[in-house]
């Protein structure tokens, strides 16, 4: 836990040109002006890990894609001990309502690691841009440097704080305040906040290995490597092993479907190295599921992205039945491939699933196995979700909108800041 912070190699050059395909000339060149509009202004990303989840996933593709639009960006992943971790999963989970009590000295440990890194990090860019609640109290850093250097600063918040635990709000709210501009992912996220909020959608990179289209062969090999018979249904949930991904209820509708409908099902994810939790949920799922040999329960590595995409693009169904959602980026990715999605109607996964249009939304696990067997009967259906749920993605959730999203924040900032 906490290995691998500090700054984050830049992953990969990426190709602005790759993404003609995908949104077409006009859009790519529109990057280009903003980008070229920012004229050498430098950007900082700051999150606490650099694999696992939807955050990394997206800065692993935003930043090599600023840097090759000619905005020279810096990533850099905050450390902190298992004791760091674990105070901020608990604020993570209070912060989507559950309830927390949090004793002082760990609030007091929270500042003291956010102290310790503000120190060991520089703070030269023009534009910071800080995930989440984790690293939030870098914000000091302003209040040291005083008014003498114009830089702005971001709070991106990728979490759903329409109804947060008030204790652990109430410390937080002192220090997000001290930030110019919030960006949450749905208008139904935020709160009342003194400085200007902004709307983005999380996105996904469909040239990305998790994304971009695969050989049937390959996909083969991926079932093959796993066990899964490619003849008969699948269906699956990628997500870390969280409780709130309610894995084990994604177990209870499929057995509920099995009565009646052969299927199988694959539970895939990993750990995200500021996630502790993720091994005691594995092995309670693995205790449930007993040796049901249709249960394939994958714990895949954080380089898997290729495999997760074969696991995607194999399966009849995809599932994302979370109890509570920031965005949920793994329906973006399913719906990209013209999957069918039942998925909980939680957090930001209403905006993409639109009921019985893109997807269908549901609010227990009755419901999850009603919508799993309709669409394993109705395969024309499912079909039609499939296509409306690309087309979908492609017009509000690629990482290109996203970019010019960036783009015009940043561009106001150097005009206000
Ligand atoms: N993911 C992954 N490996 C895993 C589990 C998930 O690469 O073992 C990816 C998944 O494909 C998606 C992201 O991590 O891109 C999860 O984002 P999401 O918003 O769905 O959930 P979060 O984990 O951020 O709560």
């Amino acid at each position: 836990m906490g290995e691998g912070g500090g700054s984050v190699p830049i992953p990969r050059v990426v190709h602005l040109d790759d993404y003609t395909e995908a949104i077409g000339h006009a859009e790519v060149d529109e990057l280009r002006v903003l980008a070229g509009r920012l004229a050498g202004r430098t950007v900082k990303m700051v999150n606490s890990t650099s694999v696992g989840g939807g955050v990394a996933e997206i800065l692993n593709r935003m930043v090599p894609l600023l840097q090759e639009l000619g905005v020279p960006t810096r990533w850099d992943v905050i450390t902190g001990g298992n004791d760091f971790f674990e105070i901020t999963k608990a604020f993570h989970n209070a912060l989507h309502g559950a309830p927390y009590e949090p004793r002082p000295e760990l609030l007091e440990l929270f500042l003291a690691v956010n102290e310790m890194n503000r120190e060991r990090m520089e703070f030269s860019e023009d534009f910071i841009v800080i995930h989440d609640p984790q690293p939030v109290a870098l914000a000091r850093q302003r209040q040291l440097q005083g008014s003498e250097r114009r830089q702005g600063w971001v709070w991106r918040c990728h979490i759903d704080l329409s109804h947060p635990n008030q204790v652990v709000w109430s410390f937080l709210e002192p220090w997000v305040n001290r930030y110019d501009a919030a960006i949450f992912s749905s208008p139904r996220f935020s709160r009342q906040l003194p400085m200007p909020q902004y709307l983005f959608y999380p996105a996904i990179d469909p040239i990305s290995e998790k994304n971009r289209e695969l050989e049937p062969a390959y996909i083969q090999s991926v079932l093959d490597r796993f066990g899964i018979d490619a003849r008969r249904p699948i269906a699956t949930q990628i997500s870390r092993f969280d409780r709130l991904k309610d894995p084990m209820g994604v177990l209870q509708a499929y057995r509920m479907v099995k009565k009646y409908t052969d299927c199988q099902l694959v539970l895939a994810g990993g750990g995200a190295a500021d996630d502790p939790e993720g091994g005691q949920v594995l092995a309670e799922v693995r205790e449930a599921a007993g040796n049901d040999p249709d249960v394939h329960l994958l714990e895949l590595p954080p380089w898997s992205a290729l495999e997760i995409n074969a696991l995607q693009r194999a399966s009849t169904i995809l599932v994302q039945k979370s109890l509570r959602e920031g965005f949920g980026l793994t329906v973006a990715e399913a719906l990209w491939k013209k999957k069918p999605v039942v998925a909980g109607a939680v957090g930001g996964i209403p905006t993409q699933v639109i009921h019985k249009h893109t997807g269908m939304l549901v609010h227990s696990v009755e419901g999850c196995a009603y919508q799993i067997r309709y669409l394993l009967s109705n395969p024309a259906a499912a079909a039609r979700l499939g296509e409306n749920g690309r087309e979908h993605v492609r017009q509000n959730f690629l990482i290109t909108s996203n970019m010019k999203r960036y783009l015009v924040l940043f561009l106001l900032l150097s005009q206000h800041p």
